[in-house]
């Protein structure tokens, strides 16, 4: 790729590619980018459509989302200090990238996890060194005892795998390499894991990352949050306050402090998704599947006498779009995200009649 009016650096990037969003739902069965089947919680919907949010709209917003971040503090038992946020967790993903891991020595994260890692090294020049997982997917943390690494970095259940790394293993983690950043993106961990959050105070080296996209039903706002003691804080709001100082407009901030404070729509979206997961995970090895154990709201699954690609397209023929990643050791499996039951029983009659 080039172009006479682009920098150099512009011309040897590889951005990332999202997973489709097509222009109409209609007819189509979605499961292909794990958002919430579901619509957020009622009290988000009524703050969007409060009366005053429109004249509020003429001033900037809290640059600081201070009662943002002291709602998020609240919920996890931390300090607001000990809060960041940023304009979807990607963004909070970059800043961390460039406080914590533009370093000469390599960063540290599985060969098969969220494919914006890869992005953001390419765009930090930071190298990448990929630990491989187990065959079963689990991630072996004795691999991660690597001298002169320049940090770690891993998704907390894992994507695309769905797989969960109980809180020890991640302790183990931050003890092999005290002096560097350990981030952990808890983009799925409300599906059945267990946040790290409580180990922040603990761990000065910790950095729990989390977002509103997935079990908030939220990911057309564009909220994530990162989490970790006061230092660690500091550099993301140097790299923030030095990149855009308003990433949060006043509206994204009025519906995400109603969204988090509902702690319990919150637990009724996640325990839906995740009785609609265990059905979906039954009747899919009942056809021959086999299913890696998910905490996420997905599943990462391999068809039996088809391959994944076949399977992909015929599915993609009946209007239900998947995900299928054309890369070494998981060519053969799906990434299904959970829908609603009647979508998964679609999709489940669908394999049949194509197997
Ligand atoms: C979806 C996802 C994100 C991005 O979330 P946004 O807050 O929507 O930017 C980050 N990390 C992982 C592992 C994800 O799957």
């Amino acid at each position: 790729m080039s172009n006479p009016y682009w920098s150099p650096a512009i011309a040897r990037l590889h951005p990332y590619v999202p997973g489709e969003q097509p222009k109409s739902t209609e007819r189509l069965i979605k499961l292909n980018t794990n958002e919430s089947p579901y619509p957020p919680s009622p009290k988000a919907q009524a703050a969007l459509s409060a009366a005053d949010l429109g004249d509020s709209l003429r001033l900037y917003p809290d640059p600081e989302s201070t009662t943002l971040r002291e709602t998020i503090a609240a919920q996890f038992k931390l300090k607001p200090e000990q809060v960041f946020v940023g304009n979807g967790s990607d963004e909070v993903l970059a800043h961390a990238f460039y406080s914590f891991f533009q370093r000469p020595e390599p960063l540290l994260f599985p060969d098969i996890s969220y494919s914006f890692y890869p992005v953001y090294c390419d765009f930090y020049g930071i190298e990448p060194k990929c630990p491989p997982l187990r065959d079963d997917f689990s991630i072996a943390v004795e691999d991660y005892a690597i001298d002169g690494a320049g940090g770690v970095i891993l998704p907390n259940p894992n994507a695309p795998t769905g797989r969960f790394l109980p809180l020890a293993e991640i302790e183990k983690l931050l003890e092999l390499h005290p002096e560097r950043v350990v981030v952990i993106d808890e983009a799925y961990v409300d599906f059945g894991g267990e946040s790290a959050a409580s180990l922040v105070d603990r761990y000065p080296n910790l950095l729990v990352i989390q977002t509103l996209s997935k079990s908030h039903a939220l990911a057309g706002l564009r909220l994530g949050y990162a989490m970790g003691q006061a230092h660690l804080i500091e550099g993301l709001n140097r790299a923030k306050n030095s990149f855009n100082s308003y990433p949060i407009d006043g509206i994204c901030q009025r519906v995400a402090t109603v969204a988090i404070a509902d702690r319990e729509w919150l637990a009724d979206n996640c325990t839906k998704v995740i009785n609609t997961r265990e059905r979906t995970c039954q009747a899919l090895s009942e056809l021959g599947f086999e299913i890696v154990p998910s905490s996420a709201n997905f599943i990462f699954t391999k068809p039996p006498k088809i391959t994944a690609e076949a399977l992909y397209q015929a599915l993609r023929e009946r209007n239900i779009i998947v995900r299928y990643f054309n890369k070494p050791r998981i060519s053969e499996y799906l990434r299904i995200s959970i829908g609603t039951d009647e979508e998964m029983d679609a999709l489940i009659a669908a394999c049949r009649e194509i197997l």
